[in-house]
Parts: C-alpha cells; sequence; structure tokens
C-alpha cells in the first residue's frame, strides 16, 4: 500500500487543517480493510479523505487518513438498467467524462466537478431543480468496509437501514468502496441567465421551479435585481450551441473569476467600497442563452476563494426568509461582498438529506476569504433556524447534535444504524462528534 499523500490536510478554503498520524493510499478491497482493522488494533480512528472541499471539519482525519485517489474508474456499466459503478475515489469529473464517453449523464448536478463522488454524496451535495434531488438521491447501491474490516453491500432491498443512512453518512458510518449510480441517457441542456427584479422572482417562484428543469437565482445583498438562471432539456437530436470559446474565457474566467477577484480583493481593502462594487458586479453580468453537454451547464469553475453557509428550509419560506435577510444585512457593521445563491430540490428519503421528506430552498451564504463573516452568518442562522432550516454536512454552521435532532426527523435512526457498525468509534472525528453525538 503505498503512502502519498502528505499527513498535514487543508480544506479547499483553508479554514480548517489536520495532521493524520499515517496516510494510506489503497489500491483495493483488501487494503481499504486491512487499514481499517489496523487502526482498530492500535486503538485509532480512521477516515477517508475526499477532495477537501467541504467548509467544515467533517473532512479532518486524526489518525488514518484514507487518501483513495488510487482507488478510482468504473466498475461495471449495465446497459440495460443504466447503473454504473465506480470505486468511491473517482472525482466527479472523471465520473461525468467516463459518463460521457457510454452515452450516460447524472440527472443532477451542483455548481463544481472537483470533489470525489465519495465525498459529494457523503455530505449532502446538490444542484437544483424542483423535480429532483441531490446526487446521493441518484445512488442505487453502495458497498461499504465496516469497522470490523467486513465488506457490507446496501441498497433499497438490501440492508435498506444502513442505505437509508449511507448516503449521505458523513464518512461516519465505513468507509465506502464502490457506489452505484442511476445514470440517464445522455443529454443536453439549454441555458438562459438573465438579471430580473427580485421581488419578481420570488412572486413566480413556483411558476419558475414547475416550468424549469433547474431553476436558481444569485442576488447581491443590498440589491434590487437577482441573476436567475434556468437550465432546460433540449429535445433529443437537437444541436447545442455552446458559447465561443472565447466568450466563454472572457466571461466565466474574466469576469467570473478574474475580475470579480480583483473587486472582492479592493472590498477587502475597502469595506466603504463593497456597495458600489457590489452594484458593478451584478450589472456587469448580462443576459446569455447557449445550449451544451448537460454537466458543462451545470458546472462552473470557482476560482475566486471564500466561507459558505448553506441551508434548506421549507421552499414555501424562501419569501419570508429573503425578505428578512434584505431588511437585516445591511444593517450589519461589516459589508458582504458576495452574492447569495438560491436552489431548490425535491424531497427525499435519505436520513440525514437536508431535504429529507420536505420540498426545499437552499439558501447559500458566502464571504470573500479574508472579510470578517461571523455576524454575517450568526444572522443567517437565527433567520433559518426560525423556520427549521437545515445546515448543509459541508458547509459552515454552528449547531450540534442536540439542536440538529430537533430539524432531522431520522437522526436518531441514523445514530442507531451508526451504533450498530461501528459500536468503537473508528470513524469518528470531531465534527462528527458534535454533529451526532457520541456513539449510543
Ligand atoms: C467551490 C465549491 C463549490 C461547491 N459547490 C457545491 C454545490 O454546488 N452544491 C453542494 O451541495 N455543495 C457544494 N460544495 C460543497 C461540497 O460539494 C461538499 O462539501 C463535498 O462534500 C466535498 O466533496 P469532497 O470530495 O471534497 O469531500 P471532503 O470534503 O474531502 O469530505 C467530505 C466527507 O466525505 C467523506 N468521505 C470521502 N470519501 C469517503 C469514502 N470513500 N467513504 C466514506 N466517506 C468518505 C469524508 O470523510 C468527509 O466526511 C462546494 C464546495 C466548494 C469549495
Amino acid at each position: 500500500m503505498a503512502g502519498t499523500a502528505a499527513p498535514a490536510w487543508r480544506n479547499w478554503a483553508g479554514t480548517e487543517t489536520a495532521t493524520a498520524t499515517e496516510v494510506r493510499a489503497p489500491r483495493d478491497v483488501d487494503e481499504i480493510s486491512a487499514a481499517i482493522t489496523d487502526a482498530a488494533d492500535r486503538g485509532q480512528t480512521v477516515r477517508a479523505r475526499g477532495s477537501g472541499h467541504s467548509f467544515t471539519a467533517v473532512g479532518a482525519a486524526h489518525d488514518i487518513a484514507l487518501d483513495l485517489s488510487h482507488w478510482t474508474g468504473i466498475v461495471a456499466a449495465d446497459e440495460t438498467t443504466g447503473e454504473v459503478t465506480v470505486r468511491s475515489g473517482t472525482g466527479l469529473a472523471a465520473v461525468n467524462t467516463a459518463l460521457d464517453g457510454i452515452g450516460r449523464a447524472l440527472a443532477n448536478l451542483g455548481d463544481i466537478d472537483a470533489q470525489t463522488v465519495s465525498g459529494a454524496i457523503s455530505t449532502g451535495t446538490h444542484g437544483t431543480g424542483a423535480r429532483l434531488g441531490g446526487i446521493a438521491t441518484q445512488v442505487s447501491a453502495l458497498e461499504l468496509v465496516l469497522a470490523d474490516g467486513t465488506v457490507a453491500h446496501c441498497s433499497a432491498t438490501e440492508r435498506p437501514d444502513l442505505f437509508a443512512a449511507a448516503r449521505i453518512g458523513l464518512g461516519a458510518l465505513g468507509v465506502i468502496s464502490t457506489i452505484t449510480l442511476r445514470t440517464e441517457p445522455a443529454f443536453a441542456l439549454a441555458a438562459e441567465e438573465r438579471p430580473e427584479p427580485l421581488d419578481d422572482v420570488l412572486a413566480n417562484l413556483d411558476t419558475n421551479c414547475a416550468e424549469n428543469d433547474h431553476f436558481e437565482f444569485y442576488w447581491f445583498p443590498y440589491g434590487h435585481n437577482a441573476l436567475t438562471k434556468r437550465n432546460n432539456r433540449l429535445p433529443v437530436g437537437a444541436q447545442p450551441k455552446p458559447l465561443g470559446r472565447a466568450r466563454r474565457f472572457f466571461e466565466y474566467e474574466v469576469v467570473e473569476n478574474a475580475a470579480f477577484g480583483a473587486l472582492c480583493k479592493i472590498g477587502r481593502a475597502i469595506p466603504a467600497l463593497v456597495r458600489p462594487l457590489n452594484k458593478l458586479s451584478a450589472a456587469v453580468l448580462s443576459p446569455r442563452t447557449y445550449s451544451d453537454v448537460s454537466h458543462k451547464v451545470f458546472v462552473t469553475s470557482r476560482r475566486v476563494r471564500f466561507v459558505e453557509s448553506e441551508y434548506a428550509i421549507p421552499r414555501d419560506s424562501l419569501g419570508d426568509v429573503l425578505t428578512e435577510l434584505r431588511a437585516q444585512v445591511p444593517r450589519l457593521a461589516e459589508p458582504v461582498m458576495f452574492p447569495v445563491e438560491v436552489r431548490v430540490a425535491a424531497r427525499d428519503d435519505i436520513w440525514l438529506s437536508t431535504a429529507y421528506d420536505r420540498d426545499s430552498a437552499y439558501l447559500a451564504i458566502h464571504q470573500y476569504l479574508g472579510m470578517p463573516y461571523r455576524a454575517y452568518f450568526d444572522l443567517f442562522e437565527s433567520i433559518v433556524g426560525a423556520v427549521g432550516g437545515r445546515p448543509h454536512w459541508g458547509k459552515m454552521h454552528t449547531l450540534d447534535a442536540d439542536a440538529l435532532r430537533e430539524r432531522y426527523p431520522r437522526f436518531d435512526d441514523f445514530r442507531r444504524v451508526r451504533s450498530e457498525v461501528d459500536p468503537g468509534g473508528r470513524f469518528r472525528n470531531p465534527y462528527c462528534d458534535r454533529v451526532l453525538g457520541q456513539i449510543a
């Protein structure tokens, strides 16, 4: 077993660090199992590392860390069912490319594809679409290596409780070795993006959600306009019309990354300029339409670093919550540089899913790295908390197990499964201790 990655780890935002006592890079399931039983023999913990894109310390490994970068690729593709099984260390970008190659695609994705597929599902990563769930809802079976080193399989019909828990398991139930994904025939999306008054967007929210496969919007606090994005499937056989390379480079790399990054730097140095800079940022986002292979429309490049919190709320609370944020954010002493992102998802049946049993709207708030964010995030948490908001497991929040039990109806079912499969806490870390509590 090669030990390639460094023991010292930090997340994408640079807000969390941890140093493992040992890093192992398993090349097969036996080596994953051996790492777990070795940890047990030494009384240590073990955690699989993803790509470190969580803003919370969910990804921290303090004893043995498993680097799964040698455990990647497609294992099997079933042409009849469309199910595709991948090794857990595979990156989402590689999954998308491999699926493209066999004429398949995932039904929905988040904003980026830099995460590993296992990291993405383990924290409940999602995109937008009122009739669709997050990536974990596209999983039809899992193979996990449990605390005693044995291999378990689970699906809706095989160990269904383990399946309901482990699809969004925070790395706390075992090391996922393979993931079987439900895929669809490859499809293209037509994207339509334009600024619209926020009041109109909220007034027409239900229609926008019902009439579009994927609806979302960005809103710069202090502004009256939102930038709406509607992505809809093109009919089979229609020829997509991607943005030209030069325009794509200019709009994504120059405007949305380089120029926006430069404005953020100015705002961080001179906070009094943040509001006018916000207006400028919103104004340069011009309308555009284009179409492309689905994952190229879902995914964008995010090179400006930020911190983020995101909560799922009942969809019908969105108007009230945004009205409250709109009233309160201008009263904060420290200005906010980044837009709020609003997405939607259908209810699902995964126990720790932010959309468990309720149609949800997601509000994600951000602040440019290095600018004060605590008061803003606290204000946000109190507003979304009043409507039973559930925090994204990979994004900043302050809730603990007692608070989360109130918000997740199946919280104690998850804890029961956890204590059955990992009674000795082999997969714990401080973040899991905080949000899940001690093992019963
Ligand atoms: C720029 C940016 C954009 C983002 N966009 C979105 C978005 O659009 N939508 C959204 O919902 N989220 C988004 N996120 C959050 C991100 O998708 C999640 O935090 C995700 O978990 C990160 O995946 P990762 O591979 O980096 O996993 P990590 O953060 O490294 O780990 C996450 C968890 O997965 C566990 N894990 C990893 N591999 C395994 C395994 N094999 N078995 C068991 N557990 C495992 C880890 O132990 C850890 O508990 C974004 C984050 C960033 C930084």
